[in-house]
């Protein structure tokens, strides 16, 4: 399983983590929650590697890779803004890390042809990106990170970007995902329906630190204090 260990990260002067300890289970779907600019981003960039820790340590299934280069963690994040190469297909954005990683041409087609028809992207693997709806390119995002089988996924906001309805859809299809594969989410939102209908457990963060872990119903019935209970109870 996934731990955080006292992890802290500072922007030159500015200490944006201030110490952030939390275990999450394998299987677990995880979502940040808090204000903007409280650091959630930072804090899924530092798991994911994309930006280097300050202090503290980070583990995963007993492995130290607080300073394990991002391709090496065995996560992959989802971004909000889902950055697709635009001059390439469908196919060939969803299989390109495999490539990378010199898996062999039959076995990058059987997977991601399964994603594909998971994702119901199946019709769409030779278009280009700008061929594709907003909703569409979101899931050929995150068919970009299931085909490499990670052991924990990572989604900053990743529904943003999405019409009310397309949102409920895909908000559906993640969570459904999530459970087929068996794989440890972390998904950062700042929609409070999102995280209540997602979460297994909630974390609370404020200004860099966590002001509480719980389930939705916890965090319901015994917010541990006011910001808690305004932040949770504030309609999205
Ligand atoms: P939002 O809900 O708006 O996405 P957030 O909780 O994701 O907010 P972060 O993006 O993690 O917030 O930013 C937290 C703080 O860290 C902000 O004050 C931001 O300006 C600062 N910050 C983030 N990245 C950098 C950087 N590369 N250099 C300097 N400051 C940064
Ligand atoms: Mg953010």
């Amino acid at each position: 399983y996934l731990e955080l260990k006292n992890v802290q990260k500072s922007f030159g002067d500015a200490h944006i983590i201030k110490g952030v300890d939390l275990a999450i289970e394998k299987g677990e779907f995880i979502v940040f929650v808090g204000p903007s600019g409280c650091g959630k981003s930072t804090l899924l960039r530092l798991i994911a590697g994309l930006e280097p820790i300050t202090s503290g340590q980070l583990m995963l299934d007993g492995r130290d890779i607080t300073w394990a280069p991002s391709g090496k963690r065995d996560l992959a994040m989802v971004f909000q803004s889902y950055a697709l190469y635009p001059h390439m297909s469908v196919y060939d954005n969803m299989s390109f890390a495999l490539k990378l990683a010199k898996v062999d041409a039959a076995e990058i087609k059987t997977k991601v042809e399964r994603a594909a028809a998971q994702l119901n992207l199946t019709n769409y693997l030779q278009r280009t990106p700008k061929e594709l709806s907003g909703g569409q390119r979101q899931r050929v995002a995150i068919g970009r990170a299931i085909v490499r089988a990670p052991k924990v996924f990572l989604f900053d906001e990743p529904l943003s970007n999405l019409d009310a309805a397309l949102r409920g859809n895909t908000r559906v299809e993640i969570k459904k995902l999530h459970e087929s594969l068996g794989a440890t989410t972390i998904y950062v939102t700042h929609d409070q329906v999102e995280a209540m209908t997602l979460a297994d457990k909630v974390v609370v963060l404020k200004d860099g630190l966590i002001e509480q872990v719980g389930s939705p119903l916890e965090l319901y019935d015994r917010p541990a204090n006011r910001f808690v209970a305004q932040f949770i109870g504030m309609p999205s």
